[in-house]
């Protein structure tokens, strides 16, 4: 991992920039809409913006925190709050650049008002019907509206009164005008206010008319003095009005548009209505539902924002849409967990080992990481009666099969060689309980002359350990891009996305705090979940990751 970026073309127009003398400084911005939680798409713009301003700190840089919040209709407190959260969780800072959109609202009526005075900007009274139909098509011109050529004097009085509700809702607009038999569509008088009776939660009743995004966008842009503007590539074909905005509005800088390719990942649903549809109808528990892409659900999952931004820094910024396989992003997941998780021992699905010559008990050493041999051992009890893996056993085991058989042995994670010497079964034919002889002096040692041990197993005691609870996460959809599944993403959910099982952890697990990761021996990576867990009380594990990636395999 490093923190060394890679270059791309954003950053080397932004250097180009500041080698020129064109800026002195750079400011960048992260704008989201307060409609729903943050995505892990989010992180490729996050990192971006943020990423270009901690690099370029030396010279002043600084990225701004910016919630979008024109629109009075979408936007909730909630969503402000968990965005700040996952922002900052993430690992960027915004330090005192944080801002709300809907404080500009008076600067973006003075920049209406300004474009009415130009001649730039009509109050249309068309129905919105009409004016849609007006605009034509790619191969047809618009037709002009009757209002397009009202007088200055006359816009700027009805657009006063639509400031001080003399309209109903749709009754008006204010629109821009430009040019209606432009190729592009969105440069044909573009509908820039429109009458909204509607409370907002930050202004409350003072407004009842409300900027449109295209126009408001590059308004808070230019008021904030950003000098390079971020967006995803949708935002391409806009940026003609963008730029025309910028022209010939009063603005106090000049911010440029720059579009890259949006981060998406196979076997999910990125965007915030479906994410939000999937929240309602109950499919998940809420929005930090470990199974879905919201960094909230990638943070309880037990993803470290590190890979996250490792991700991020990989797939790097282009113009090439795409989709990145989910298994890249759980590739450095793993990566990161495997060098900075410690070890711990937990049997999920628990058959009974009885050690039948060994009585008492003693703390043997276990190893918390073989990757950082400097993070040592830890001490953990050893009994008489122990829970081992169900798997681990089989009772007629073929020859390449080196864990626990009739007559076979193996090693107890940091402890005794044992040997099996007899087992139960329950009536249904289910080993009920597994019985082996201990092979004193063997902790630590190679096996004695005669004996064949290839294999070390974890286990956790029946009279220290705790019972705890852990959930197996697995992938929420069965369908590579559920996006286009033909009965809608709802049908192609994953029914096995989450198995909840009763199991054993040992005992230095019950304690740890919430948030706290580890790998589970042999089975996978885990974290003690945020909501749920409760250190000395309640043992929750969400699984993060198993130890390999089986998906390649299960497919086929
Ligand atoms: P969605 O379409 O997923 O609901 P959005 O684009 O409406 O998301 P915003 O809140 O408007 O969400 O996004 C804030 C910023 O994040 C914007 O600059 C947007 O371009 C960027 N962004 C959104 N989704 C992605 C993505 N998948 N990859 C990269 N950047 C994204
Ligand atoms: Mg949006």
């Amino acid at each position: 991992m490093s923190d060394t970026p890679k270059t791309d073309f954003i950053r080397e127009i932004i250097a180009g920039d500041l080698a020129s003398g064109k800026h002195q400084t750079t400011v960048t911005r992260f704008p989201p809409e307060p409609n729903g939680y943050l995505h892990l798409g989010h992180a490729r713009a996050i990192c971006l913006n943020f990423g270009i301003a901690q690099e370029n700190a030396a010279g002043g840089a600084r990225c701004h925190l910016r919630f979008d919040d024109t629109n009075p209709e979408k936007e909730e407190a909630e969503y402000v709050e968990s965005i700040k959260e996952d922002v900052r969780w993430l690992g960027f800072d915004w330090g005192e650049h944080l801002y709300f959109a809907s404080d500009y609202f008076e600067f973006f009526y003075d920049c209406a008002v300004a474009l009415i005075d130009k001649g730039l900007a009509y109050v249309d009274e068309q129905t919105p019907e009409q004016i849609r139909e007006n605009r034509g098509n790619l191969t047809v011109p618009g037709t002009p509206s009757p209002w397009r050529d009202r007088p200055v004097d006359e816009n700027r009085e009805l657009f006063a009164r639509m400031r001080a509700g003399g309209f109903k809702d749709g009754e008006v607009v204010l629109r821009a005008k430009i040019d209606m038999a432009s190729p592009n569509m969105l440069m044909r008088d573009p509908v820039i206010y429109r009458v909204m009776h509607q409370a907002h939660h930050n202004t409350g009743d003072r407004w009842c008319i409300y900027p449109m995004y295209d126009f408001a966008h590059p308004l808070e842009d230019a008021k904030e003095h950003v000098t390079h503007s971020l967006c995803t590539l949708e935002f391409e074909i806009h940026r003609p009005f963008y730029e025309w905005t910028i022209e010939n509005c009063p603005v106090p800088a000049q911010p440029r548009q720059i579009e890259f390719s949006r981060l998406n990942f196979t076997y999910t649903v990125m965007s915030k209505r479906k994410l939000l549809t999937l929240v309602n109808e109950g499919h998940v528990a809420g929005w930090d539902d470990p199974r879905l892409p919201t960094l909230s659900g990638a943070r309880r999952r037990g993803y470290p924002p590190e890979a996250i931004r490792e991700l991020c820094r990989k797939t790097g910024i282009t113009k090439f849409k795409g989709v990145t396989d989910v298994a890249l992003l759980e590739h450095e997941v793993r990566n990161w967990l495997n060098r900075e998780a410690p070890r711990r021992m937990a049997v999920l699905d628990p058959v009974k080992l009885v050690l039948v010559n060994y009585e008492g008990e003693e703390e043997v050493e276990v190893v918390n990481n073989p990757e950082k041999p400097e993070e040592g051992s830890r001490g953990v009890v050893l009994t008489r009666e122990l829970w081992i893996e169900r798997d681990d056993f089989m009772e007629d085991p073929p020859r390449k099969f080196f864990r626990l058989g009739p007559d076979r042995h193996v090693r107890l994670r940091g402890g005794y060689i044992v040997k099996c010497v007899g087992f139960d079964k329950d009536p249904d034919g289910r080993v009920r309980e597994v019985r082996c002889e201990y092979l004193p002096g063997t902790i630590g040692e190679k096996p004695p002359e005669g004996v064949k041990c290839k294999a070390a197993i974890h286990w956790v005691s029946a009279s220290h350990g705790s019972e705890a609870e852990v959930r197996l996460y697995d992938r929420l959809f069965t369908a590579e891009d559920p996006d286009s599944a033909e009965d809608g993403f709802v049908s192609v959910l994953n029914p096995d996305s989450l198995e909840v099982v009763r199991a054993w952890v040992e005992p230095s697990l019950a304690g740890v705090e919430p948030e706290w990761r580890c790998q589970f021996e042999r089975i996978g990576y885990f974290v003690a979940d945020r909501r749920d867990h409760v250190a000395g009380e309640r043992p929750v594990f969400n699984r993060t990751v198993a130890l390999r990636d089986s998906w390649g395999g299960k497919k086929k």
